[in-house]
Formats: C-alpha cells, structure tokens, sequence
C-alpha cells in the first residue's frame, strides 16, 4: 500500500464544499479591495528564499524542501508566498504600474515540519502584497481586509495581535540590547538560538522552544526603543484601527518568523485549535523589494493559512449546514429510445450549467429513484416508452411531491 506522504493529506471532493465557500469569500473580499491574483511557480531558485526569508529563519534552516534539478540548479518548492510575488513583480516591471499595486494570490506553500494538527508539511495560504504605499493606512487596509473576511465568514473569536518590530535604523540596537541581555544565559538557550545571539538575536524571540521563551519573558521590549518615526507610524496603525473599530492587542514579543518584516506586525490568533493558533500573519517589509534587486518600495502584506481557518470554523460548527452541491433534476429513464432522449436532454441542460443527472448504470427504475433521493435530487421525471409516444412528463418536486405535468420538448427551458 503506498500511501499519501508524511504531512500531506488529500482533499476529497466531500470536503471541498468547505474549501470552495470559505475561498470564495477570501477572493469575493480581496476584490472588493482591489486586489488581482497572481499565479507563481511552485519552485524557485533557492537564493531567493535564503536571500528574501533570510537565512536565520526556521524557515530557511531547517524548512524547506530543496533539491537539484537534472541541470544542477538550486530550486526549493516555496515555503511561504511573499518572495515569489516580489521577484514577479520586480522580474515584470510592476514598479511602473499605477501605484499601489494591489496583488493576491491562494497557493500550495511547502514545509518540512513536524507533523501536528493544523501544521503540515503542504498547506494552503491565501495572502496579499500591496506595493508602493508607506504610509500607516495601507497596514490598517489589509489588517480590515482579514477583518472583514472574518465577518462574512462568521467568525468573531479570533483576536488580532500587533506590534511594531522596527527598521534599520532602530533595530540594530535593539538586537544590542538582546544581545547583552541573552548573553548572560547563553548556556540556557537552545542551540538554533546560540547561534542566532551573534547573528540575529530578534530571531530568540520566534523560539518555540520552552527554555527560550522562559528566558525571553522579561527581555526589552522592542515598543520601548522604536526610532521617532518606527513610533509615530505605529500610533498611526492603532488610531487607524480604532477609527474602524478594530479591536487588538499590542503583545510586544511578537516578531514574525520571516527576517524581512519591518515596523508593523500582526498576527490573527484562534485560540478554540491548540497550540497551532495563529491562522493569518503579516506585516509591513519595506526592505524587501530592494534586498531582491528592485528599487526601494515600500510594502505590506499577509498570508493566511486555510486548513486552520478551516479547523476554526469547524471547531465552532460554522461549517455544518454546507454539503455536496446537489443535482436540479434526475431523469429517470427505461429502454433505449428514452435513455436516448434522458442523455440528450441531460446534456443541453448541462451545456446550459444546470446540474443534472440521468442513468448510466443500467438501473430499474426503483433503483434510479431511489438513487436520485439520495443525491437529493430537487425534481425528478420518468422516461419511459409512454413518455416517449405522448410526448409528455411529469415532473416532480421532491420535497413536498407536487407534479406537474411538462411537454418534452419545453423541459430544457423549465431550469
Ligand atoms: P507558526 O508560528 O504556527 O509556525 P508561522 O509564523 O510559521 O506560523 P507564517 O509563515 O506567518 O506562519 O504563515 C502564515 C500562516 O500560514 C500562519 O498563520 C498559519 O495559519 C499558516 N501556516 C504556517 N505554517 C503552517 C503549517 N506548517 N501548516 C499549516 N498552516 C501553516
Ligand atoms: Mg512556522
């Protein structure tokens, strides 16, 4: 029995109706704020991710899946969404687009993680960037942008984090000050995180490791040494928030586990899912686009991760009342003239987009009928050799067993 790999799962069509619904509302939203979805590839040229992500991330070094292809090149199948659409949009000249470009994208991400619920190792992000805006009000679009995608969905208990992590010119001593602050429990610290004390001390403060965080639970916060303007600029995104409505928290430990955010960060985080709780992040990465070869823009964006939305909703029973679409009309049908006809009406009304099925397994009647209930068809008619010489059906509703009488010929034009 070969089965499907270690931290993967397939989606069956059972379990698509979910997908479709909560999807469709995500892009429905991301439209509405003028966003155009992009397509890139699966894999890219692996200096982009060590590059963009950077390479003192547990994304970049321990996550990603990296192999070379037949001619020697260095490709990793993506492990988040943000480096490719900025290497698209530097690669296609989108600086000269109108500004702001506005872009979404609903892609497969890939990462080597451990296998636990809602953390796979294949997982679905829906995400956007918005390039060309600096100022605090593009951050408080798209935090509102998950907000209002979480209102049409019904969601109402996730909570929204914030914090501001900084910029180059900030950030440096920050990372002094964790550095001298780390350093006195060195020995204490995991050992991803005693190699990142020299080279990146904020990366410490992502840990997930116990020891890590108990030691980080009284180390500077990064909102006490914010640059006059990192500052002005995150009051900005909160009054924006307010004026909306918004509600967050500001949890000043909170950095992302990618290198190239700056000033604000935000995390959406259910707390009904365990400890994979955080089902949308993001923020603002103003270096990005210049550290991959283009001209300093600046930029913000997030990802949300769809199989924890999904578990979200499950765990709240916003999901019970969906369910396999359902056929319009079933033709039943007996003897080779009628199923003739039953094929050649099913098929102009299916080139019409109408949902319809008919028999092709050679079924009694009783048995089409009682087929046709259980795909809970909403009419049905018979098609027999009677039908056939008078020229008319019946057509019935099956939830309350009305029927009416229709001439063959018009049944395409009842749906
Ligand atoms: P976490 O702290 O849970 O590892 P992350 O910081 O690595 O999350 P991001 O890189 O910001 O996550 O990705 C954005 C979103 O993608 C997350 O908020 C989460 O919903 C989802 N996500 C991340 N990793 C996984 C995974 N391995 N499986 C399923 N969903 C994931
Ligand atoms: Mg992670």
């Amino acid at each position: 029995m070969i089965t499907v790999p270690v931290g993967t799962k397939d989606i069956l069509p059972s379990e698509r109706p979910a997908w479709d619904y909560i999807c469709n509302i995500i892009h429905d939203t991301f439209k509405a704020y003028g966003f155009g979805e992009i397509r890139t590839p699966v894999f890219e040229a692996t200096e982009l991710f060590s590059r963009g992500v950077g390479d003192t991330t547990d994304v970049v070094e321990k996550q990603m899946y990296t192999f070379e292809d037949k001619g020697g090149r260095s490709l990793t199948l993506r492990p988040e969404g943000t480096a490719g659409v900025v290497r698209s949009y530097i690669e296609n000249g989108m600086a000269s687009l109108p500004q702001p470009v506005k872009i979404f994208y609903d892609m497969p991400i890939y990462r080597y993680e451990k296998k636990q619920k809602g953390r796979y190792r294949e997982f679905t992000q829906c995400g956007v960037e918005l390039f060309g805006a600096a100022g605090a009000n593009a951050d408080v679009e798209v935090i509102a942008m998950v907000n209002t995608i979480l209102t049409r969905l019904g969601i109402s208990d996730i909570q929204l984090v914030i914090n501001s992590i900084g910029c180059p010119n900030c950030r440096p001593q920050y990372n002094d000050m964790l550095k001298s602050y780390f350093s006195d429990n060195e020995d204490k610290l995991c050992d991803t995180c005693k190699g990142r004390l020299q080279r990146n001390p904020l990366r410490i403060l992502d840990c997930k490791s116990h020891d890590c965080n108990c030691l980080a639970e009284n180390c500077p916060k990064i909102t006490d040494h914010l640059c006059p303007e990192c500052a002005e600029h995150f009051e900005q995104v909160k009054a924006g928030l307010d004026a909306l409505g918004i509600k967050y928290v500001v949890d000043p430990y909170v950095v992302r586990g990618l290198d190239y955010y700056s000033k604000t960060v935000f995390e959406f985080i259910s707390t009904g899912i365990g400890s994979q709780g955080a089902v949308c992040a993001g923020g603002r990465y103003d270096g990005l686009v210049e550290i991959l070869g283009g001209a300093h823009t600046p930029a913000v964006g997030f990802a949300m991760g769809i199989e924890r939305m999904l578990l979200h909703m499950e765990s709240c029973g916003l999901l019970d009342n969906l369910s396999a679409p359902k056929p319009r009309l079933y033709i039943a049908a007996m003897g080779q003239q009628a199923v003739m006809e039953a094929e050649r009406i099913a098929y102009s009304l299916r080139t019409k987009g109408v949902y319809v099925e008919t028999d092709i397994m050679n079924r009694s009647f009783k048995a089409q009928f009682k087929y046709a209930d259980k795909i809970g068809a909403e009419y049905t008619i018979a098609l027999g050799d009677n039908e056939l010489a008078s020229g008319t059906v019946n057509l019935k509703r099956m939830s309350d067993g009305t029927v009416q009488p229709v001439k063959l010929c018009n049944v395409v034009d009842m749906f």
